[in-house]
């Protein structure tokens, strides 16, 4: 069928049976929630700007199956440019959404299982690849949007898989059939399940001999009998219920993160991408965590860029954007989201064929670029909280400022510089609060943290990958040491 439009991608989602709940209810429609909402607009964004002649450099490619325009989301990187292109359309989305638009973690999910399965079938004379192949044929075909699904609840932290007391901590096959596999467990805060139609799984550590069961990799539709999606709550989420957009500070876009329970889900054989080849569950971990890690060099900056926006006008509108102070701070902000764009493209460029051909990132840069936004986002988010002042968290809602008491009051007490409504300067101190402290801090701070693995993750990836005893020599051979 080809590309979808965003109106099309709506529709398809409404045609979907999802088993979704929310404050203890089950949502039957999650397309129209209010709550919800928000989240599938930044999604539908990916489909709209890929119909976009000025965006479609960066939003499509050629398909390397058939040679079709497809969405660059279900494309596989072909060389450097791709992964650098992938990089600019992730800011280039950030900037139109300030939202995690999470199509990004199927693509990513798509290019480490695409090189991973070629390498297992090298060794065992699997049929991973081919299945593939044909898988993401199909993904391409639909122009779905895809969730790539990764970390497991994990229980005891100090445990591996099979050592654990529940033995469903971590995602496990529970039965083996002709046909194929029966799975259970959980895949906990995943991004944009519920705006999916499909749904790719992955093991989340290395595995050793014992946890056979545990090493598996496979696609199945987010609607398929047993799969239930627990939404994650946000700080200030029910805000959206409200009708009020002012507060909301992001009214049109925004991000969202579920519990995923595999409730004994059937998987057929060929959506079967690893079943039982240990060795290779910390080769697909890495590559796709070195791929999202990448991706982080993208989005946080395009958001980054809304925020640097945002706390440039907040001081415009307070009458202190001349303060030479305020500059510094703006100038700081950007250097700060500028090297971490610098991460993003640097890794891209830096990067190589895989056996399979398709391209990765240099795993050491991409590794250094997650680390840097573990950090810098928080303190682009401390200096804009510094600029825009404590108002950005006392200021009377909208509904005071509409108020028959109220409203005078509100219009004559919070105005700032003239010439600047008091309604457009409340709107762009929302705007901060949303993604400092509200709805979409969950993608711009804690994700920052935690999304694509916690800072401790990227540790021990860059003492692996930096090669200190190479450094060691370097010195030695300058301080002519001879031992
Ligand atoms: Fe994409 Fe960023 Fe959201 Fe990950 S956090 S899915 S990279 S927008
Ligand atoms: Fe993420």
């Amino acid at each position: 069928m080809g590309m979808m439009t965003g109106e099309e991608y709506v529709e398809s989602m409404r045609r979907m049976n999802l088993q979704v709940y929310m404050f203890g209810k089950k949502i039957d429609n999650p397309v129209d929630d209010p709550i919800l909402r928000p989240s599938l607009n930044s999604v539908k964004a990916t489909y709209d700007l890929a119909q976009d002649p000025e965006f479609e450099d960066l939003m499509t490619a050629a398909s390397s199956f058939t040679g079709e325009k497809v969405n660059r989301f279900l494309h596989i990187h072909q060389s450097t440019e791709d992964l650098m292109k992938k990089v600019k359309m992730q800011r280039m989305l950030g900037q139109q959404t300030a939202a995690c638009f999470q199509r990004c973690v199927g693509m990513d999910a798509f290019n480490a299982v695409f090189s991973t399965t070629y390498e297992v079938d090298k060794k065992y004379g699997t049929d991973y690849y081919n299945n593939f192949v044909e898988y993401a044929k199909y993904c391409q075909e639909n122009d779905f949007t895809v969730d790539g699904a990764m970390t497991d609840p994990k229980g005891d932290r100090g445990l591996a898989p099979h050592e654990q007391e529940d033995p469903d901590m971590f995602l496990r096959v529970v039965e083996r059939r002709a046909d194929g596999i029966v799975v259970r467990g959980a895949k906990a805060h995943q991004t944009g399940v519920i705006n999916s139609q499909e749904i790719i799984v992955m093991p989340t550590i290395s595995m050793g001999p014992d946890d056979k069961d545990y090493a598996v990799s496979f696609a199945v539709p987010t609607d398929a009998e047993g799969i239930i999606m627990i939404i994650g709550r946000q700080s200030c989420d029910t805000r959206k219920m409200e009708g009020t957009e002012l507060d909301v500070g992001n009214s049109e876009f925004g991000g969202v993160e579920a519990l995923v329970v595999f409730n004994d889900v059937f998987v057929p054989n060929d959506r079967i991408f690893l079943n039982g080849e240990v060795e290779f569950a910390g080769m697909l971990v890495e590559r796709f965590a070195g791929y999202h890690r990448q991706s982080y060099g993208g989005c946080k900056v395009g958001v980054g860029d809304v925020l640097i926006g945002a706390a440039a006008l907040a001081a415009d509108y307070n009458g202190c954007a001349k303060a030479s102070h305020i500059k510094d701070k703006l100038i700081e902000m950007m250097h700060l989201n500028e090297t971490l764009y610098c991460c993003g493209i640097a890794c891209s460029a830096e990067g190589a064929p895989t056996e399979a051909g398709n391209y990765i990132i240099d795993l050491l840069l991409a590794n250094v670029c997650k680390q840097n936004v573990t950090r810098f986002p928080y303190e682009i988010g401390r200096l804009a909280e510094d600029i825009a002042g404590g108002i950005m968290v006392t200021a009377p809602s909208e509904a005071d400022l509409r108020g028959e008491i109220t409203g005078p009051y509100v219009e004559k007490y919070m105005i700032g510089r003239k010439g600047v409504t008091v309604e457009n300067r409340l709107r762009i101190l929302r705007l901060i609060e949303n993604l400092c402290l509200g709805t979409a801090a969950v993608g711009y701070r804690t994700e920052s943290m935690h999304g694509a693995g916690s800072p401790q993750a990227q540790r021990i990836m860059i003492s692996r990958q930096s090669n200190l005893p190479m450094k060691k020599e370097f010195a030695k051979k300058i301080a002519k040491i001879s031992e």
